[in-house]
Protein backbone atom coordinates (compact mmCIF):
# COMPACT_ATOMS: atom_id res chain seq x y z
CA UNK A 1 0.00 0.00 0.00
CA UNK A 2 1.41 3.37 -0.94
CA UNK A 3 0.73 6.25 1.12
CA UNK A 4 1.13 9.97 -0.84
CA UNK A 5 2.35 12.63 0.54
CA UNK A 6 1.36 11.34 3.90
CA UNK A 7 3.23 13.69 6.39
CA UNK A 8 3.47 14.37 10.35
CA UNK A 9 4.13 17.63 10.99
CA UNK A 10 4.34 20.24 13.80
CA UNK A 11 1.34 22.58 13.31
CA UNK A 12 2.15 26.11 12.69
CA UNK A 13 0.37 26.95 16.20
CA UNK A 14 2.51 24.56 18.32
CA UNK A 15 5.32 26.60 16.90
CA UNK A 16 3.68 30.03 17.95
CA UNK A 17 2.88 28.57 21.19
CA UNK A 18 5.03 29.05 23.81
CA UNK A 19 8.25 28.21 22.94
CA UNK A 20 9.46 25.19 24.90
CA UNK A 21 13.36 23.77 25.08
CA UNK A 22 12.68 19.97 24.91
CA UNK A 23 10.83 18.17 22.16
CA UNK A 24 8.54 16.11 24.43
CA UNK A 25 6.93 19.58 25.76
CA UNK A 26 5.87 20.39 22.25
CA UNK A 27 2.24 20.74 21.89
CA UNK A 28 0.13 19.32 19.56
CA UNK A 29 1.10 17.16 16.72
CA UNK A 30 -0.64 17.38 14.01
CA UNK A 31 -1.29 14.92 11.21
CA UNK A 32 -2.36 15.39 7.47
CA UNK A 33 -3.00 13.66 4.47
CA UNK A 34 -2.77 14.67 1.01
CA UNK A 35 -3.54 13.29 -2.27
CA UNK A 36 -2.53 15.51 -5.23
CA UNK A 37 -4.62 14.16 -8.37
CA UNK A 38 -4.98 10.38 -7.44
CA UNK A 39 -8.00 9.35 -6.35
CA UNK A 40 -8.04 6.69 -3.31
CA UNK A 41 -10.60 3.88 -2.71
CA UNK A 42 -12.33 4.61 0.01
CA UNK A 43 -10.88 1.71 1.89
CA UNK A 44 -7.18 2.33 1.17
CA UNK A 45 -7.59 6.31 2.42
CA UNK A 46 -8.77 5.15 5.86
CA UNK A 47 -6.15 2.35 6.15
CA UNK A 48 -3.87 5.02 5.21
CA UNK A 49 -4.95 7.94 7.49
CA UNK A 50 -5.08 5.08 10.98
CA UNK A 51 -1.83 4.12 9.58
CA UNK A 52 -0.76 7.61 9.87
CA UNK A 53 -2.58 8.06 12.80
CA UNK A 54 -0.48 5.51 14.80
CA UNK A 55 2.88 6.28 13.64
CA UNK A 56 1.85 9.94 14.73
CA UNK A 57 0.69 8.16 18.37
CA UNK A 58 3.58 6.09 18.26
CA UNK A 59 5.99 9.05 17.50
CA UNK A 60 4.04 11.09 20.27
CA UNK A 61 4.45 8.54 23.07
CA UNK A 62 8.10 8.98 22.78
CA UNK A 63 8.02 12.21 23.59
CA UNK A 64 6.06 12.01 26.77
CA UNK A 65 7.48 10.05 30.09
CA UNK A 66 4.82 8.31 31.31
CA UNK A 67 5.18 7.74 35.27
CA UNK A 68 6.76 4.29 36.52
CA UNK A 69 4.15 1.62 35.76
CA UNK A 70 4.89 -0.11 39.36
CA UNK A 71 3.62 3.16 41.12
CA UNK A 72 0.49 3.34 38.44
CA UNK A 73 -0.33 -0.03 38.95
CA UNK A 74 -0.17 0.65 43.10
CA UNK A 75 -2.07 3.82 42.92
CA UNK A 76 -4.61 2.36 40.74
CA UNK A 77 -5.19 -0.27 43.71
CA UNK A 78 -6.29 2.34 45.54
CA UNK A 79 -8.86 3.56 43.46
CA UNK A 80 -12.39 3.12 42.86
CA UNK A 81 -13.57 0.42 40.97
CA UNK A 82 -16.17 2.45 39.17
CA UNK A 83 -13.16 4.90 37.95
CA UNK A 84 -11.98 4.73 34.80
CA UNK A 85 -8.02 3.61 35.25
CA UNK A 86 -6.62 4.54 32.09
CA UNK A 87 -5.61 7.78 33.10
CA UNK A 88 -4.05 8.87 36.57
CA UNK A 89 -5.96 12.12 36.65
CA UNK A 90 -9.22 13.19 35.13
CA UNK A 91 -9.54 16.81 36.02
CA UNK A 92 -8.35 18.29 32.27
CA UNK A 93 -11.37 15.91 30.88
CA UNK A 94 -13.62 17.15 33.62
CA UNK A 95 -13.06 19.86 35.67
CA UNK A 96 -12.74 23.99 35.25
CA UNK A 97 -11.05 25.35 38.99
CA UNK A 98 -11.99 29.59 38.81
CA UNK A 99 -10.01 31.46 41.59
CA UNK A 100 -11.37 34.85 43.19
CA UNK A 101 -8.70 36.84 41.25
CA UNK A 102 -9.24 35.18 37.76
CA UNK A 103 -7.13 32.27 37.18
CA UNK A 104 -8.76 29.22 35.67
CA UNK A 105 -7.42 25.82 35.35
CA UNK A 106 -8.14 21.77 35.51
CA UNK A 107 -7.63 22.00 39.11
CA UNK A 108 -6.23 24.62 41.80
CA UNK A 109 -2.26 23.01 41.42
CA UNK A 110 -2.26 24.89 37.96
CA UNK A 111 -2.12 27.75 39.70
CA UNK A 112 0.85 26.94 41.97
CA UNK A 113 4.56 27.00 41.10
CA UNK A 114 6.84 29.19 39.88
CA UNK A 115 6.85 27.96 36.38
CA UNK A 116 2.32 28.76 37.14
CA UNK A 117 1.20 30.22 33.80
CA UNK A 118 -2.47 30.25 34.06
CA UNK A 119 -5.47 30.85 31.64
CA UNK A 120 -6.91 34.01 32.83
CA UNK A 121 -10.57 35.04 33.07
CA UNK A 122 -12.19 37.59 31.88
CA UNK A 123 -9.23 37.80 29.37
CA UNK A 124 -10.62 35.05 27.75
CA UNK A 125 -14.03 33.40 28.03
CA UNK A 126 -14.42 29.63 30.20
CA UNK A 127 -15.52 28.49 26.38
CA UNK A 128 -11.89 29.62 24.92
CA UNK A 129 -9.92 28.70 28.17
CA UNK A 130 -11.41 25.22 27.86
CA UNK A 131 -10.66 24.08 24.37
CA UNK A 132 -7.43 26.10 24.68
CA UNK A 133 -3.88 25.48 24.10
CA UNK A 134 -3.01 24.99 28.01
CA UNK A 135 -6.31 22.16 28.10
CA UNK A 136 -4.79 20.37 25.54
CA UNK A 137 -1.69 20.14 26.14
CA UNK A 138 -2.12 18.76 30.09
CA UNK A 139 -5.04 16.57 28.53
CA UNK A 140 -2.29 15.24 25.84
CA UNK A 141 0.36 14.63 29.09
CA UNK A 142 -2.49 13.11 30.77
CA UNK A 143 -3.55 10.81 28.46
CA UNK A 144 0.30 9.37 28.19
CA UNK A 145 0.41 9.54 32.17
CA UNK A 146 2.90 12.47 31.74
CA UNK A 147 3.00 14.13 34.93
CA UNK A 148 5.70 16.43 34.22
CA UNK A 149 3.43 19.46 32.18
CA UNK A 150 3.43 21.48 36.10
CA UNK A 151 1.56 18.40 37.58
CA UNK A 152 4.84 18.20 40.25
CA UNK A 153 2.88 17.90 43.17
CA UNK A 154 0.99 14.91 42.46
CA UNK A 155 4.12 13.32 40.82
CA UNK A 156 5.27 13.54 44.22
CA UNK A 157 2.70 12.41 46.45
CA UNK A 158 2.45 9.63 43.90
CA UNK A 159 6.22 8.80 44.17
CA UNK A 160 6.19 9.13 47.97
CA UNK A 161 3.27 6.71 48.02
CA UNK A 162 0.70 9.45 49.65
CA UNK A 163 -1.99 8.00 47.64
CA UNK A 164 -5.08 9.45 49.63
CA UNK A 165 -3.85 12.90 49.39
CA UNK A 166 -2.92 12.80 45.84
CA UNK A 167 -5.26 15.54 44.31
CA UNK A 168 -5.78 14.34 41.10
CA UNK A 169 -7.64 11.54 43.10
CA UNK A 170 -10.32 14.76 43.80
CA UNK A 171 -11.37 14.06 40.31
CA UNK A 172 -12.26 10.40 40.30
CA UNK A 173 -15.96 9.71 39.45
CA UNK A 174 -18.10 8.49 37.46
CA UNK A 175 -19.35 11.16 35.79
CA UNK A 176 -18.02 11.05 31.74
CA UNK A 177 -16.44 13.75 30.02
CA UNK A 178 -18.43 15.84 27.86
CA UNK A 179 -18.02 18.41 25.27
CA UNK A 180 -18.35 21.17 28.00
CA UNK A 181 -16.40 20.29 31.60
CA UNK A 182 -18.93 18.25 34.48
CA UNK A 183 -17.48 19.97 37.12
CA UNK A 184 -16.72 23.19 38.29
CA UNK A 185 -14.97 24.53 41.23
CA UNK A 186 -15.78 28.09 41.84
CA UNK A 187 -14.57 30.39 44.10
CA UNK A 188 -16.65 33.74 43.08
CA UNK A 189 -16.13 36.21 45.83
CA UNK A 190 -13.55 36.30 49.14
CA UNK A 191 -16.62 38.28 51.58
CA UNK A 192 -15.51 36.48 54.57
CA UNK A 193 -16.92 37.16 58.65
CA UNK A 194 -14.23 34.91 59.96
CA UNK A 195 -10.06 36.05 60.00
CA UNK A 196 -8.98 32.59 60.88
CA UNK A 197 -4.93 32.47 61.74
CA UNK A 198 -3.94 30.63 58.73
CA UNK A 199 -5.74 32.01 56.24
CA UNK A 200 -5.09 35.55 54.15
CA UNK A 201 -7.08 38.50 52.42
CA UNK A 202 -7.44 36.70 49.31
CA UNK A 203 -9.69 33.95 50.80
CA UNK A 204 -11.04 36.56 53.65
CA UNK A 205 -12.64 39.99 53.07
CA UNK A 206 -12.26 40.36 57.07
CA UNK A 207 -8.56 39.59 56.98
CA UNK A 208 -8.05 41.75 54.36
CA UNK A 209 -9.66 45.02 55.75
CA UNK A 210 -8.35 44.43 59.16
CA UNK A 211 -5.31 42.47 59.57
CA UNK A 212 -3.66 43.05 56.05
CA UNK A 213 -5.28 46.51 55.87
CA UNK A 214 -5.49 46.60 52.00
CA UNK A 215 -8.10 47.83 49.72
CA UNK A 216 -10.56 45.26 48.71
CA UNK A 217 -10.05 42.16 46.54
CA UNK A 218 -11.90 42.89 43.31
CA UNK A 219 -13.66 39.71 42.01
CA UNK A 220 -13.14 38.15 38.99
CA UNK A 221 -16.22 37.42 38.29
CA UNK A 222 -19.74 39.22 37.95
CA UNK A 223 -23.37 39.54 35.86
CA UNK A 224 -21.05 38.41 32.55
CA UNK A 225 -19.45 35.58 34.15
CA UNK A 226 -23.06 34.38 35.51
CA UNK A 227 -24.31 34.91 31.79
CA UNK A 228 -22.04 32.82 30.54
CA UNK A 229 -21.96 30.15 33.07
CA UNK A 230 -25.90 29.67 32.06
CA UNK A 231 -24.43 27.21 28.81
CA UNK A 232 -22.51 25.43 31.24
CA UNK A 233 -24.97 24.53 33.80
CA UNK A 234 -26.72 21.57 32.00
CA UNK A 235 -23.60 19.52 30.98
CA UNK A 236 -22.53 19.97 35.01
CA UNK A 237 -22.64 16.93 37.47
CA UNK A 238 -21.13 18.04 39.68
CA UNK A 239 -20.20 22.31 41.35
CA UNK A 240 -17.89 23.07 43.96
CA UNK A 241 -18.34 26.30 45.73
CA UNK A 242 -15.04 27.88 48.11
CA UNK A 243 -14.85 30.67 49.45
CA UNK A 244 -14.55 33.36 51.06
CA UNK A 245 -17.79 31.98 52.95
CA UNK A 246 -19.89 30.93 50.11
CA UNK A 247 -23.19 31.54 52.25
CA UNK A 248 -22.53 35.47 52.53
CA UNK A 249 -21.58 35.85 48.71
CA UNK A 250 -24.50 37.14 46.40
CA UNK A 251 -23.21 35.92 43.04
CA UNK A 252 -23.61 32.49 44.73
CA UNK A 253 -26.87 32.71 45.18
CA UNK A 254 -27.50 33.96 41.99
CA UNK A 255 -25.75 31.06 40.65
CA UNK A 256 -27.57 28.30 42.67
CA UNK A 257 -30.64 29.82 41.84
CA UNK A 258 -30.36 29.10 38.39
CA UNK A 259 -28.22 25.95 38.92
CA UNK A 260 -31.66 24.54 41.03
CA UNK A 261 -33.91 25.56 38.36
CA UNK A 262 -31.93 24.34 34.80
CA UNK A 263 -30.29 21.23 36.86
CA UNK A 264 -31.87 20.46 39.89
CA UNK A 265 -30.21 17.00 39.51
CA UNK A 266 -26.70 19.01 39.69
CA UNK A 267 -24.04 17.98 43.23
CA UNK A 268 -23.60 21.35 44.58
CA UNK A 269 -21.25 21.05 47.26
CA UNK A 270 -20.38 24.00 49.80
CA UNK A 271 -17.46 24.96 51.83
CA UNK A 272 -18.14 26.68 54.33
CA UNK A 273 -16.73 27.54 58.15
CA UNK A 274 -20.45 27.03 59.57
CA UNK A 275 -21.04 29.91 61.15
CA UNK A 276 -23.49 31.63 58.71
CA UNK A 277 -26.84 29.76 58.52
CA UNK A 278 -29.26 32.89 58.01
CA UNK A 279 -32.56 32.85 57.53
CA UNK A 280 -32.17 33.24 53.32
CA UNK A 281 -29.31 30.29 53.57
CA UNK A 282 -32.04 27.67 55.19
CA UNK A 283 -34.51 28.86 52.56
CA UNK A 284 -32.12 27.88 49.94
CA UNK A 285 -30.87 24.46 51.47
CA UNK A 286 -34.25 23.49 52.03
CA UNK A 287 -35.28 24.08 48.28
CA UNK A 288 -32.34 22.01 46.96
CA UNK A 289 -29.86 18.90 47.55
CA UNK A 290 -26.86 20.75 49.10
CA UNK A 291 -23.71 18.58 50.39
CA UNK A 292 -21.51 20.54 52.84
CA UNK A 293 -17.97 20.68 54.18
CA UNK A 294 -17.25 22.42 57.18
CA UNK A 295 -14.29 23.53 58.74
CA UNK A 296 -14.11 23.31 62.09
CA UNK A 297 -10.04 22.82 63.15
CA UNK A 298 -10.85 22.20 66.92
CA UNK A 299 -13.97 21.01 69.18
CA UNK A 300 -11.95 22.56 72.26
CA UNK A 301 -13.65 26.19 72.86
CA UNK A 302 -10.16 28.20 73.48
CA UNK A 303 -8.93 26.47 70.41
CA UNK A 304 -11.22 26.75 68.60
CA UNK A 305 -11.83 30.31 68.30
CA UNK A 306 -8.03 30.99 68.91
CA UNK A 307 -8.06 29.82 65.05
CA UNK A 308 -11.26 30.87 63.97
CA UNK A 309 -11.37 34.31 65.21
CA UNK A 310 -14.88 35.86 65.58
CA UNK A 311 -16.14 32.10 65.60
CA UNK A 312 -18.11 31.04 68.53
CA UNK A 313 -17.84 27.64 69.32
CA UNK A 314 -21.55 27.11 70.84
CA UNK A 315 -23.06 28.52 67.60
CA UNK A 316 -21.16 26.63 65.30
CA UNK A 317 -21.97 22.60 67.44
CA UNK A 318 -25.52 24.17 67.33
CA UNK A 319 -24.98 24.68 63.42
CA UNK A 320 -23.52 21.49 62.77
CA UNK A 321 -26.18 19.44 64.52
CA UNK A 322 -28.59 21.52 61.91
CA UNK A 323 -26.27 20.45 59.05
CA UNK A 324 -26.61 17.18 60.25
CA UNK A 325 -29.93 16.54 60.14
CA UNK A 326 -30.44 18.59 56.93
CA UNK A 327 -27.82 16.20 55.46
CA UNK A 328 -29.49 13.15 56.34
CA UNK A 329 -32.96 13.92 55.05
CA UNK A 330 -31.68 14.96 52.30
CA UNK A 331 -29.46 11.96 51.28
CA UNK A 332 -26.78 14.05 50.96
CA UNK A 333 -23.22 14.55 52.98
CA UNK A 334 -21.77 16.47 55.25
CA UNK A 335 -17.60 16.16 56.43
CA UNK A 336 -16.27 17.88 59.03
CA UNK A 337 -12.52 19.27 58.00
CA UNK A 338 -9.65 19.75 60.26
CA UNK A 339 -6.14 22.02 59.15
CA UNK A 340 -3.65 20.14 61.22
CA UNK A 341 -1.03 22.89 62.54
CA UNK A 342 0.96 23.53 65.68
CA UNK A 343 -1.80 24.54 68.03
CA UNK A 344 -4.30 21.35 67.26
CA UNK A 345 -2.27 18.63 66.42
CA UNK A 346 -2.86 17.59 70.01
CA UNK A 347 -6.69 17.25 69.47
CA UNK A 348 -7.06 15.40 66.55
CA UNK A 349 -7.65 11.94 67.69
CA UNK A 350 -10.62 13.28 69.72
CA UNK A 351 -11.86 15.61 67.13
CA UNK A 352 -11.89 11.82 65.23
CA UNK A 353 -13.67 10.04 67.92
CA UNK A 354 -16.19 13.58 67.79
CA UNK A 355 -16.67 12.38 63.91
CA UNK A 356 -17.11 8.35 64.51
CA UNK A 357 -19.55 9.32 67.56
CA UNK A 358 -21.67 10.99 65.20
CA UNK A 359 -21.06 8.89 62.00
CA UNK A 360 -19.18 11.98 59.98
CA UNK A 361 -16.67 11.78 57.86
CA UNK A 362 -13.56 13.66 58.45
CA UNK A 363 -10.90 14.97 56.30
CA UNK A 364 -7.33 16.39 56.95
CA UNK A 365 -6.03 19.55 54.70
CA UNK A 366 -2.48 20.51 54.53
CA UNK A 367 -1.29 23.40 56.08
CA UNK A 368 2.09 24.67 54.39
CA UNK A 369 1.43 28.49 55.58
CA UNK A 370 2.10 30.47 57.78
CA UNK A 371 5.33 28.87 58.58
CA UNK A 372 4.53 29.91 62.08
CA UNK A 373 1.62 27.32 62.36
CA UNK A 374 2.53 24.77 59.93
CA UNK A 375 3.81 21.61 60.96
CA UNK A 376 6.19 20.26 57.95
CA UNK A 377 8.45 22.99 59.16
CA UNK A 378 8.83 21.92 62.24
CA UNK A 379 12.56 20.56 63.65
CA UNK A 380 12.96 16.59 62.69
CA UNK A 381 12.60 15.50 66.61
CA UNK A 382 9.26 17.44 67.27
CA UNK A 383 7.97 16.09 64.57
CA UNK A 384 9.06 12.91 65.23
CA UNK A 385 7.64 13.72 68.81
CA UNK A 386 4.11 14.08 67.08
CA UNK A 387 3.96 11.03 64.63
CA UNK A 388 4.96 9.02 68.02
CA UNK A 389 2.39 10.48 70.08
CA UNK A 390 -0.49 10.71 66.93
CA UNK A 391 0.37 6.63 65.70
CA UNK A 392 -0.78 5.35 69.30
CA UNK A 393 -4.27 6.25 68.39
CA UNK A 394 -6.44 3.49 66.75
CA UNK A 395 -9.96 4.05 66.04
CA UNK A 396 -12.30 1.11 66.36
CA UNK A 397 -14.51 0.23 62.88
CA UNK A 398 -18.04 0.75 64.17
CA UNK A 399 -20.02 -2.14 62.36
CA UNK A 400 -23.73 -1.29 61.84
CA UNK A 401 -24.44 2.58 61.98
CA UNK A 402 -21.24 3.86 61.95
CA UNK A 403 -20.77 3.86 58.28
CA UNK A 404 -17.45 6.62 58.65
CA UNK A 405 -15.84 5.14 60.97
CA UNK A 406 -13.56 2.89 58.63
CA UNK A 407 -13.22 6.26 56.31
CA UNK A 408 -11.91 8.06 59.38
CA UNK A 409 -9.57 5.40 60.21
CA UNK A 410 -7.62 5.36 56.92
CA UNK A 411 -7.59 9.68 56.72
CA UNK A 412 -6.09 9.50 59.85
CA UNK A 413 -3.54 6.51 59.36
CA UNK A 414 -3.18 8.89 56.45
CA UNK A 415 -1.97 11.90 58.31
CA UNK A 416 0.12 9.76 60.59
CA UNK A 417 2.02 8.85 57.75
CA UNK A 418 2.43 12.28 56.09
CA UNK A 419 4.01 13.50 59.56
CA UNK A 420 5.92 10.63 59.53
CA UNK A 421 7.35 11.72 55.88
CA UNK A 422 7.80 15.04 57.17
CA UNK A 423 10.20 14.00 60.03
CA UNK A 424 12.09 11.22 57.82
CA UNK A 425 12.26 13.37 54.32
CA UNK A 426 11.86 16.78 55.04
CA UNK A 427 9.56 18.76 52.42
CA UNK A 428 12.15 21.46 52.65
CA UNK A 429 14.41 18.97 50.62
CA UNK A 430 12.01 17.97 48.13
CA UNK A 431 12.13 21.22 45.65
CA UNK A 432 9.79 20.19 42.85
CA UNK A 433 6.98 19.98 45.42
CA UNK A 434 8.10 22.89 47.73
CA UNK A 435 8.45 25.33 45.31
CA UNK A 436 5.31 24.99 43.77
CA UNK A 437 3.28 24.55 47.34
CA UNK A 438 5.15 27.59 48.97
CA UNK A 439 4.54 29.77 46.12
CA UNK A 440 1.28 29.29 45.73
CA UNK A 441 -0.15 32.23 48.17
CA UNK A 442 1.79 34.55 46.13
CA UNK A 443 0.76 33.03 42.82
CA UNK A 444 -3.24 33.29 43.92
CA UNK A 445 -2.76 37.25 43.84
CA UNK A 446 -1.49 37.66 40.27
S1 LIG B 1 -1.75 18.80 39.36
FE1 LIG B 1 -2.62 16.80 39.85
S2 LIG B 1 -4.82 17.13 39.94
FE2 LIG B 1 -3.94 18.88 38.88
S3 LIG B 1 -4.06 18.32 36.72
FE3 LIG B 1 -2.04 17.68 37.42
S4 LIG B 1 -2.24 15.53 38.03
FE4 LIG B 1 -4.31 16.44 37.87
Amino acid sequence: MTIWNARIFFSGQAFTDEPCGELRCKPSWLVTVKKPGLVLERKQESMAVSLVGRIARLVRSHHYEPLDPEIIKAYNRTRNRSVSKRVICHAPFKNMYCNITGNVGACWLRFAGPECDPDRYPENSLEEIWRGQRYKRLREHLRHNDLNYKCNVCKDNLYHKHFVTVLARAYDNSYRSRKFPVMMELELDNICNLECVMCNGILSSAIRKNRERLPKVTSAYGKAFVEELDQFIPYLREARFNGGEPFLADINFEVWERMLRKNPRLRIVVATNGTVLTPRVKELLERGRFHINLSIDSIKKDTYEAIRKNAVLEQTMEHIKYFHRYCRQKGTSLVLLLNPMRQNWSEIPDFVRFCNTIDVPVWFNTIYRPYEYALWNLERPFLKEIYEELRRHDFPVISGSGQHSQHNRTIYRTLVEQIETWYKEPLSERDAVKEDILHYDERRTR
